[in-house]
């Protein structure tokens, strides 16, 4: 687990597009952040910079004692979620969980230790021979947060990782990321515009608007601001 602090970030795309100004956030160890605010105003843009999938125009994100502008992507010891689930259609789920740890050449059998963990927590051990199309939603969902768990990361990244699947699932899921929450303790940003969500999940709320911090509280504070 780590801190992640972001010193006066600033993201303009190639084509001119300032998407984020001024960013300054000191995350604690083991919070979970959730970031808001309407379409377009810079939420993607912010995690993409800290998983390093985007380049950083101006300022410095630290994760631990790393700053990421300088760490090679596949250093910086975080997982993302995606909402597209992101999985390897011809691998089977077992193969799905292992393939991001046999590229880092962890050890098979605590590749085989740490897959059973995760999916005994994530209650899919019975479909780890199957291939992700005999998935539900809801499972691939799950295995999709088990790539991450496996990984064993300083912290994780969630993008809108619930907004594909129907409302019934997505309450009983945001529930199950809580529990893990609860149990993992790991830093995490998770991007939504859920309020639900936002209201369950967050320690605190990051409020986006125009790719500047409009305001940060606990969801007390942010939702019931006379
Ligand atoms: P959000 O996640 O809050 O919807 P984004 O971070 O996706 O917001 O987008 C912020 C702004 O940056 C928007 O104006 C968007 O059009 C722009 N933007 C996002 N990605 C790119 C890109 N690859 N190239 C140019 N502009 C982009
Ligand atoms: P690993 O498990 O080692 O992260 P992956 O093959 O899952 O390896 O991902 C390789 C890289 O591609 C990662 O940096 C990941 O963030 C990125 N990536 C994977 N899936 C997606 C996706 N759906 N959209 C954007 N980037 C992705």
């Amino acid at each position: 687990m780590a801190s992640i602090t972001l010193e006066n970030i600033a993201k303009v795309y190639p084509g001119g597009t300032r998407a984020v100004s001024d960013i300054n956030l000191d995350i604690a160890d083991g919070e979970f952040i959730v970031l808001v605010g309407p379409s377009g105003c810079g939420k993607s843009t912010l995690l993409r910079m800290v998983a390093g999938l985007e380049t950083i125009s101006d300022g410095q994100a630290r994760i631990g004692d790393k700053t990421v502008n300088t760490v090679e992507p596949a250093d910086r010891d975080i997982a993302m979620v995606f909402q597209n689930y992101a999985l390897y259609p011809h691998m089977s789920v077992y193969n799905n969980l292992a393939y991001g740890l046999k590229n880092r050449k962890t050890p098979k059998n605590e590749i085989d230790r740490r897959i059973r963990a995760a999916a005994k927590m994530l209650e899919i051990e019975q479909y780890l021979e199957r291939k992700p199309r005999a998935l539900s939603g809801g499972q691939r969902q799950r295995v999709a947060m088990g790539r991450a768990i496996v990984r064993e990361p300083k912290a994780f990244l969630f993008d809108e990782p619930l907004s594909n699947l129907d409302a019934k699932l997505r309450v009983s899921m945001r529930g199950e990321i809580k529990h893990l929450q609860k149990r993992l303790g790991t830093t995490s940003i998770y991007v939504t515009h859920d309020q639900l969500e936002a209201m369950t999940l967050a320690d605190r709320l990051v409020v986006l608007n125009a790719g500047r911090i409009e305001q940060i509280g606990t969801p007390l504070e942010v939702y019931h601001k006379p």
